[in-house]
């Protein structure tokens, strides 16, 4: 080795670790969160897979629900959600959480999600939403490519892992029932059980728990619709670590909410004191997933006889009737 090639290995060495520095310092925050919703930087979504490698997956949430792909499922169930009236020792926490979201979480009496073809009952953990900066955008998900101004998430885990503290990265652990959001001219008078308390939770970090809130039933906040249908895929969190372990079902009824309503949740600030707005992950790759629903209105459509399911069906009528011919054309 001559003396030039012997500077060349440690000059290699502390390019190599301020690099790491760089990339390291980069995507810590001021208050120590490791991520977050800006446009660019090593913090921002596109960065996440390099300090929680499941971000890089490919059964990443959220996704486009592109309808013309939507198989119907028959069999499919709606959810039995008659616990989400529940009250009765139910405790409600609201934080503004980590300035990335509002975040009702509960704790006494549990409120389970059911049915819904879920392997197992889900328990209601916490809610919390997802809004832009201006209408035209603010939802994780899209429905063929147009996004909501904002998005309910509903997140439940499976039952019998309560007491597990890694339970999130079992597959199956987590049930998600997301809600989008329509504006109406017309306030939703249910949502002022929530956005009263909004003014005391403005900045990041701040808490109300159950002695300042009136507990009210999360049944309130969904569309009145006796039955709620969804699609339905196999997805992530959408936040890190974005474990693949979530069951999405996205409403396909809307939540209504007015103009003024959805300026509450604007109002409240990041960690940076700047607004708390646009709070989504961008859309990840659909790869090979399937998207269901149980929805009546996507029973019969023209792009359903394209797919697979339909044409099998489509081959077995034709099966059918050629039996029939055969056996009455056997008969004269
Ligand atoms: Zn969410």
């Amino acid at each position: 080795m001559t003396s030039s090639q012997a500077w060349k290995v440690p000059v290699r060495h502390v390019v190599t670790l301020c690099i790491g520095i760089i990339l390291w310092s980069g995507s810590v925050d001021a208050d120590g969160a490791s991520w977050n919703y800006n446009i660019s930087g090593y913090g921002s979504p596109a960065y996440w897979y390099m300090n929680y490698s499941n971000c890089g997956g490919v059964m990443q949430s959220p996704i486009d629900i592109n309808t013309t792909i939507v198989l119907y499922d028959p069999w499919l169930p709606v959810f039995n959600i008659t616990e989400y009236s529940k009250t009765d020792n139910v405790t409600m926490t609201l934080t503004n959480k980590g300035g990335h979201t509002a975040e009702v979480e509960f704790s006494g009496t549990p409120i389970y999600l059911r049915e819904g073809g879920l392997p197992d009952v889900y328990k209601l953990v916490q809610f919390h939403f997802h809004w832009g900066a201006q209408d035209q955008r603010g939802s994780e998900h899209s429905i063929d490519g147009y996004h909501a101004p904002m998005e309910l998430h509903l997140v439940h885990q499976q039952a019998h892992l309560e007491n597990d503290a890694k339970f999130k990265e079992h597959p199956f652990a987590i049930a998600v029932f997301g809600f989008m959001f329509k504006i109406s001219t017309e306030d939703n008078p249910n949502f002022e059980k929530l956005l009263q308390y909004f003014p005391k939770i403005s900045t990041a970090g701040k808490t109300m728990n159950g002695t300042e809130i009136e507990t009210f039933k999360v049944r309130d906040l969904l569309p009145s619709d006796e039955k709620l249908y969804f699609y339905r895929y196999s997805g992530s969190l959408t936040t890190p670590e974005c474990y693949e372990t979530v069951i999405w079902s996205l409403a396909t009824q809307y939540i209504t909410i007015s103009e003024r309503q959805i300026n509450v949740f604007r109002s409240l600030y990041n960690e940076n004191h700047d607004p708390l707005v646009d709070d989504f992950r961008p859309i990840q790759a659909l790869n090979q997933r399937s998207i269901l629903t149980n929805d009546i209105k996507f029973m019969v459509t023209a792009a359903s006889f394209n797919s697979g399911q339909q044409w099998t069906f489509h081959k077995m009528t034709h099966f059918i009737s050629f039996i029939l011919v055969f056996y009455l054309f056997m008969l004269y």
